[in-house]
């Protein structure tokens, strides 16, 4: 059967995923991606990221629940590790922890409660001093080994794969696309638009902003120790919620983060500096919560977030453009679920969630 042809616009982790499903169903795929094949310029680079069911809603439970089979397929698939159960945990004050149990409840998927004392037995490595919520399912995805494998994959099944090309503009014409690269024009029936947080410079998408996040990895005191993902869901004295920390065993040492916060960068002329303040911060969280590592050994990188309509995707089709945008600080885990989703919009066998399209999204800015 004659699948149509597809450009691809952008060659991180959606994009990735979106070349190598297509591909495997028989498009002739087509990726551009201005910089290189694995690089550090977007948000998909690194050794690892939580792959979890967690969430107080509902319906990203559901869409964690979907893709959650497709690591373990990935990893079957592989001979490098891409994905690893380690089970999860999100610990502090009960009533912050009472919507994720119940979107958890809602979808039908198993936790445990655990008293600080119980889950300080069973990890070390941490200080719980509140209430431990425990989903056995999370684990830790290796975006560079996930990259590497979908992109050889795609290239098997024919992709052609264009590395440092960087498009200026998209354009639909009577019978397909046309994207320009500079002087050169490339053309396909189709295109799909997985620029992270460019997407909004190439089409008419709500714009974004992009911050400049700085995570650093912390070596483990005993290397024995066993580690599960980590949400720690703080308040202050007055009980108002701060800034969450999150943390993950890698091949690099223990990941430690705060979600949110950042400079704001242009993506195209970021500094990559690491913010002393931000640096100091971590290592007192560090050396006040997670007694398993050395805080002195802080080795610190940056990476990009987006906040495009802060929390929901953009997975839309209009004509012959469909976008997989607006990932932000948790599309990770969605990676193989999102090719599959695009594919399935591209060849029109299934509707745009209303969550994820463009118009629901300017009904909320
Ligand atoms: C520090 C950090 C920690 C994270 N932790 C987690 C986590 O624990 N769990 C989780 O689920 N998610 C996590 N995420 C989020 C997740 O990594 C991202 O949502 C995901 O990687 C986004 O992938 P993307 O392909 O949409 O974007 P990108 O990786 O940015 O890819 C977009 C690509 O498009 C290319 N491009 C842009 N413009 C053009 C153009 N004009 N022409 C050609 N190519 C172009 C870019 O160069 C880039 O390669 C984290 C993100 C960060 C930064």
């Amino acid at each position: 059967m004659h699948q149509p042809s597809v450009i691809v616009v952008g060659g991180g982790a959606m994009g990735s995923s979106v070349a190598c499903e297509l591909a495997r169903r028989g498009h002739p795929v087509t990726v551009l991606e201005q910089h290189g094949m694995l690089h550090a310029h977007g948000s998909s680079h690194g050794s690892s990221r939580i792959v979890r069911l967690v969430y107080d809603d509902p319906f990203y439970v559901r869409l964690a629940v979907a893709a959650r089979p497709l690591w373990d397929e990935l990893q079957e698939q592989s001979d490098v590790e891409v994905f690893r159960r380690t089970g999860g945990v999100d610990h502090g004050p009960r009533e912050l922890l009472e919507p994720f149990a119940a979107a958890l409840d809602e979808a039908g998927v198993a936790f445990e409660w655990l008293t600080a004392g119980e889950a300080s037995l069973r990890w070390p490595g941490l200080r719980f001093d509140q209430t431990v919520l425990f989903q056995p399912d999370a684990g830790v995805a290796h975006p560079d080994h996930t990259l590497t494998m979908l992109q050889r994959d795609a290239i098997a099944h024919g992709a052609a794969w264009h590395p440092h090309t960087r498009v200026d503009a998209i354009d639909e014409t009577t019978d397909g696309v046309r994207v320009t690269v500079g002087e050169r024009t490339f053309s396909a029936d189709q295109v799909v638009l997985t620029a992270g947080i460019w997407s909004h410079r190439l089409a008419d998408l709500p714009s974004d902003t992009a911050t400049q996040v700085q995570p650093a990895h912390f070596m483990p005191v005993d290397p024995a120790t066993p580690w599960p993902t980590f949400i720690h869901r703080r308040a202050d004295e007055r009980g108002d919620p701060m800034p969450e920390a999150y943390g993950l065993p890698s091949p690099d040492g223990i990941k430690v983060g705060f979600h949110g916060g950042g400079k704001i960068v242009d993506p195209d002329d970021r500094d990559f500096a690491v913010v002393a303040d931000e640096v100091a911060d971590l290592r007192t969280y560090v050396g006040q919560w997670v007694p398993g590592v050395d805080a002195a050994t802080l080795d610190s990188g940056t990476c990009l977030h987006g906040g495009l309509a802060e929390d929901d995707f953009i997975i839309d089709r209009t004509g012959r453009l469909t976008v997989a945008a607006g990932f932000s600080g948790h599309g990770f885990k969605f990676v193989p679920l999102v090719g599959r989703m695009v594919a399935d919009l591209v060849a029109g066998t299934a509707e745009p969630q209303h969550r994820f399209t463009v118009s629901a999204h300017r009904t909320t800015i």
